[in-house]
């Protein structure tokens, strides 16, 4: 993989830290997190890079309708206190999960997370491919490099009878990533043991590393 840290203006904002890489999505629910924490494992197991996971998904914590919180979370003290409150120490990478969509919260964090690259994820689902077109604007926009585009649940795989089924569509991602001018970094299968792995905290490239699944992820990683 290359060092994307020339690229960032200035350079990454967080002092020891080589690259900040972010993991995207126009909307939720399309396995973001489960991409930024297998890409994030595949990057410190296979490449031996010292890797950190930052998650800033601060729309994503359900506590607020729970307590029944309204105001508008404070995103830029919140981010400063993930990143400069907190001792990294030495990285090569930190892998942010950012939070879904492409608003102003997500604009300013880019920016001021001085990224070196954004990795968007999107499910083959047309109303999905739409808003990681505008994940792909946003971050054009504010001149931070697209490493690719990550299809996650591509396809489901039926573990009785093999047969391939294209649950939410087909072949969706690569030609957005061709329209678009990205790279399609992978394609990731709807899996059970994907679903399971992070539910039980084990991501699928530590639990199962041998399985295509977890391969797709390491092929993906590399590509960063
Ligand atoms: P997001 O961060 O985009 O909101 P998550 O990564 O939290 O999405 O994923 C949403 C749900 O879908 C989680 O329960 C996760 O385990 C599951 N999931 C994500 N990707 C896959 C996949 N490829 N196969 C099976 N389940 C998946």
């Amino acid at each position: 993989r290359r060092s994307y840290s020339a690229l960032a203006k200035g350079g990454p904002s967080i002092a020891g830290v080589g690259d900040i890489i972010a993991i995207a999505s126009g909307k939720g629910g399309v396995g973001k997190s489960t991409t930024a924490v297998n890409i994030a494992v595949a990057l410190a197991k296979e490449f031996k890079l010292k890797v950190g996971l930052l998650d800033a998904d601060i729309y994503g914590p359900s506590i607020p309708t729970m307590m029944n919180l309204h105001a508008k979370p404070e995103v830029m003290s919140a981010l400063e206190k993930m990143t400069r409150g907190v001792a990294w120490g030495n990285l090569d990478i930190l892998v942010v999960d950012m939070p879904p969509g492409t608003g102003d919260a997500q604009l300013s964090m880019s920016q001021r997370l001085r990224l070196s690259g954004a990795l968007i994820v999107s499910t083959p689902q047309d109303i999905a491919l739409i808003d990681a077109r505008r994940g792909a604007n946003m971050f054009r926009k504010v001149q931070v490099p697209i490493l690719g585009l990550v299809e996650n649940m591509s396809c489901f795989k039926c573990p009785k009878c093999g047969e391939e089924s294209y649950i939410f569509g087909e072949g969706g991602a690569k030609k957005t990533a061709e329209e678009m001018d990205m790279k399609l970094l992978g394609e990731i299968p709807l899996e059970i043991s994907i679903r399971t792995g992070s539910d039980e905290g084990k991501p699928i490239v530590i639990s199962s590393p041998d399985s295509s699944s977890a391969q797709a992820y390491v092929h993906a990683a590399e590509k960063v």
